[in-house]
């Protein structure tokens, strides 16, 4: 049997019109499912009991474990979540002022390798599907006091998006819908290592989200060291496809650059980005890399990364830097492994 949440609501219509239903009814199971979060067909209270049955016969509502739950002192809470089958992946929902943002996994694992990256050394399980997705957001709704919910979502937890990419853009149309989630495409961001198709196929079949693009180096050879997928793909090419980005859904395209000491924070490196993204209308996001286990990456001394973001304050870059969100809990960037003691 397959989560009903694995179906589009195109298909739910459909597979009512089966059942000799009306069109409406599918939107209001999309209701029970996405906007009051149930996970059991004897809640959906408005459907006859005869048609409950009929949906529990063809399908089942999936409905993740929390197997560990950690709050950190900045209040980003972190969920472990076990699916049917035992992977267990992680995310994160970051509190600040009236935004409740999650960060939402892709995959269990990864198979990108970037060597800054703890997901990136857990090694690849598998893709998650549609309802694990959408799952992730559906819990952390639950979580939240009553009248709050997510208000944003950054495609930033484990996995690269773009290696699951008919999931996330299926998934992406429930989480916008106003008979899905509600989550406007303004309010996604989807971040990239630099997957050239997925950023093409975004632009031309996405719906606006923001798009992010893992940076991490203003020079091929020293992005080669920190991300092995740099050895196929130039930051030139990169820069390329994300001006026609730009342009094809008129925002900015954010680049995310993770300082670390000694490696990538020289005035050089400021310089040569702002070169580099004063082809396109875009930003920088600068993140101070965090601790991983197993990684000799540190972040750099406050000189370091002064003088390194002068280059780029002297530029016309928009330059933002990330706070860090959950560090003492292992919640920020790069830190998700997964890793939950045996049940
Ligand atoms: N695969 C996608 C989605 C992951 S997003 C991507 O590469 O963009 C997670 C972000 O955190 C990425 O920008 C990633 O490069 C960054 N990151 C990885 N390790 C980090 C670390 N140790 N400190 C700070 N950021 C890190």
């Amino acid at each position: 049997m397959t989560s009903i949440k694995d179906l589009s609501l195109h298909d739910l219509e459909q597979q009512f019109a089966l059942l000799g239903e009306p069109a409406y009814r599918a939107r209001q199971v999309a209701a029970w499912l996405y906007k009051k979060n149930v996970s059991d067909f004897a809640e959906m209270t408005n459907l006859g009991k005869q048609l409950r049955d009929k949906l529990s016969q063809q399908w089942f509502i999936s409905n993740p474990v929390i197997v560990r739950e950690q709050t950190a002192q900045d209040k980003t809470r972190k969920f472990a979540l076990r699916f049917d089958d035992g992977v267990v992946v992680e995310c994160v929902i970051i509190v600040d002022e009236k935004r409740r943002t999650l960060c939402i996994s892709t995959q269990a694992g990864c198979k990108r390798k970037c060597v800054l990256c703890a997901t990136g050394k857990m090694g690849f399980k598998r893709n998650l599907t549609q309802a694990e997705i959408l799952d992730q957001i559906i819990v952390a709704n639950r979580v939240l006091a009553p009248k709050e919910h997510i208000t944003h979502l950054v495609f930033m937890g484990m996995g690269e998006p773009f290696d699951n990419f008919d999931t996330v853009l299926a998934a992406l149309r429930i989480i916008h819908a106003d008979h899905g989630m509600c989550v406007s495409p303004g309010r996604t961001t989807i971040s990239t290592v630099g997957v050239l198709e997925g950023i093409e196929r975004l632009g031309k079949e996405g719906q606006g989200e923001g798009l992010a693009i893992s940076l991490h180096a203003s020079d091929d050879e020293t992005r080669k060291k920190l991300i092995p997928h740099a050895r196929s793909v130039s930051i030139d090419q990169i820069i390329q496809a994300a001006a026609v980005y730009a342009r094809v859904t008129g925002d900015k395209v954010t680049f995310e650059y993770v300082m670390i000491k000694g490696v990538n924070c020289f005035p050089a490196d400021g310089k040569r980005l702002a070169k580099l993204l004063s082809q396109l209308p875009s930003k920088i996001n600068l993140i101070p890399c965090n601790q991983v286990a197993d990684s000799p990456y540190r972040m750099p001394g406050q000189a370091e990364i002064d003088a390194f973001m002068k280059e780029l304050y002297d530029s016309p870059v928009i330059v933002t830097v990330r706070k860090s969100k959950g560090r003492d809990i292992m919640a920020a960037c790069g830190q998700l492994a997964g890793s939950v003691p045996p049940v």
